[in-house]
C-alpha cells in the first residue's frame, strides 16, 4: 500500500465503480470512537461555512461484524442492524455474508411477538416484564415495527417514556424496526435483526407491533409465541383488531387489570376463554386469556410462566421445531413469490403493455382472466 492509501480511504458512500468522480477522502482519526470502536473515522474536511456533518464512519469489514456481534459488542451490533436494514444494494451481499455467518449462532431464543392497539400497555407490559427477565438473568432485545412511521415519520419509539428503565440496562436492547411497506422491508429486516441478536447473546426477543391486520400475520410468522394484549370494557369488536387475529394468538393478556378494572378484566377474561374454546387449537396447545397489570406487575409473572409451559410442551411434542422449521420455509417462499414478481413487473414487455391492459380492465372492456393470461403470455417473451 502506499504512504497516501495508508493514509486516506474513500468513505462508504461513494460508490465502488465511482472512479475518480468522488473527490472526498477519509483520513484516519484517533483511537477509541464515540462507539467504543477502534475508529478511523473523521470529517473530511468540511469546507469553511458548510453545516458540521456526522463523521463518516470506517466501513466494517464482514470478519469485524460477525465477530463484534458474537462478541454481544451492542455498537457493532447496531451496526450490523443498520447494515441489514439498508436498501442499498451494494450492502445485501455483505450483510448476507455476516447473517450467513451468524446463522449458526442463531436460534436459541425464545421469539415472543406482542401486538395490541395503542394505549393497550404493550410498551408498559415489556417493560415490566423486562425488567423481572433481566433479574432473572436473562438478555432482552425488543424489535418494535411501527406501520404509521413510513406515514408519519415519527416512530412509536419516539416517545421517550417509553420503556425507559429497560432501555437504560445494558442487558437490554430496545430497536425500532422500520416499516417499510412490503414485505421486503418489515418482515426481512425485522426477522434477519431478530437472527443477529440472538447471535449476540439475546435469549428473549420480543417483536411489538400495533395491531394493524397485516402486522400481526407478518408478526406471528416470525415468532414462536403470539401474545394478543388487550383491555377490558372496550366493546365486542375487538378493540379495532381486526377478525382473525385472535386466532393467531397463543394467549391473551387482559391488561389494565387493576383498581376499579379488576371485575370488567375479569369479565373480559372470561368472554375471550369462551370465544378461544370455540377455536380448534392448531396443535396440541390450547389458547387461553389471563387478566394482568403491567403497571402493578399482577399477573406479568403468570404470563412468563404459561410462554415456559409452552415451550417445554411444544418442545417435547416437536411443534416448537416444526413451527420454526415451517416457517422458514414459508419465509423462502415468500421471498421467492417476491422476487418473481417483481421481476414480471420489470420485464420491458409487460411495462409497455400493463397500462393498456388494466385500462381496459377497469373500463369493463377486457375480463380480468384474460387480461392476465396475456399479461402472463409476456413471460415467454425474450
Ligand atoms: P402501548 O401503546 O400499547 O404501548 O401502551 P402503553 O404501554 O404506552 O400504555 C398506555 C397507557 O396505559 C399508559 O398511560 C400506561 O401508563 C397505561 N397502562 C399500561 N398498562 C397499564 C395497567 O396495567 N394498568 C393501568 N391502570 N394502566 C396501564
Amino acid at each position: 500500500m502506499s504512504p497516501d492509501t495508508q493514509r486516506s480511504r474513500k468513505p462508504e458512500w461513494t460508490p465502488d465503480d465511482g472512479g475518480e468522480a468522488f473527490a472526498a477522502r477519509v483520513l484516519p482519526g484517533v483511537a477509541g470512537g464515540h462507539d467504543g470502536l477502534p475508529s478511523m473515522a473523521v470529517d473530511a474536511d468540511p469546507s469553511p461555512g458548510a453545516p458540521a456533518e456526522r463523521p463518516a464512519r470506517r466501513p466494517l469489514s464482514e470478519d469485524e461484524y460477525v465477530n463484534g456481534v458474537l462478541a454481544g459488542d451492542r455498537a457493532v451490533l447496531a451496526r450490523a442492524i443498520t447494515l441489514i436494514e439498508s436498501n442499498a444494494p451494494a450492502h445485501l451481499a455483505q450483510s448476507q455474508a455476516v447473517l450467513r455467518r451468524l446463522l449458526p449462532h442463531s436460534g436459541r431464543a425464545i421469539r415472543l411477538g406482542i401486538t395490541g392497539v395503542p394505549g393497550a400497555g404493550k410498551s408498559t407490559l415489556i417493560e415490566t416484564l423486562g425488567l423481572e427477565l433481566l433479574a432473572a438473568g436473562h438478555r432482552l432485545a425488543v424489535l418494535a415495527i411501527d406501520p404509521t412511521s413510513s406515514l408519519t415519520g415519527g416512530s412509536i419509539l419516539g416517545d421517550k417514556t417509553r420503556m425507559e428503565e429497560l432501555s437504560r440496562r445494558p442487558e437490554a436492547f430496545i430497536r425500532p424496526s422500520p416499516a417499510g411497506g412490503v414485505l421486503g422491508g418489515v418482515a426481512r429486516k425485522t426477522r434477519e435483526t431478530m437472527l443477529v441478536c440472538e447471535a449476540a447473546g439475546f435469549d428473549v426477543i420480543i417483536v411489538e407491533t400495533v395491531g394493524a391486520g397485516q402486522n400481526e400475520i407478518t408478526v406471528r410468522s416470525m415468532v414462536d409465541f403470539f401474545l394478543l394484549v388487550l383491555i377490558p370494557g372496550a366493546g365486542d369488536e375487538l378493540q379495532g383488531i381486526k377478525k382473525g387475529v385472535v386466532e393467531l394468538a397463543d394467549a391473551i393478556a387482559i391488561n389494565k387489570a387493576d383498581g376499579d378494572n379488576r371485575l370488567r378484566a375479569e369479565a373480559a377474561r372470561a368472554e375471550y376463554n369462551r370465544a378461544l374454546h370455540y377455536l380448534t387449537p392448531a396443535g396440541d396447545w390450547r389458547p387461553r386469556a389471563y387478566t394482568c397489570s403491567a403497571v402493578s406487575g399482577e399477573g406479568i409473572d403468570a404470563l412468563w410462566q404459561v410462554i415456559g409451559r409452552f415451550r417445554e410442551r411444544a418442545t417435547e411434542s416437536g411443534a416448537f421445531e416444526a413451527r420454526r422449521r415451517a416457517q422458514a420455509r414459508d419465509w423462502l417462499r415468500a421471498l421467492v413469490d417476491e422476487g418473481i414478481r417483481a421481476a414480471f413487473y420489470d420485464r420491458p414487455a409487460v411495462r409497455a403493455a400493463l397500462a393498456e391492459v388494466e385500462a381496459a380492465v377497469m373500463d369493463g372492456t377486457l375480463p380480468a382472466t384474460t387480461a392476465a393470461q396475456q399479461l402472463l403470455a409476456l413471460l415467454e417473451e425474450k
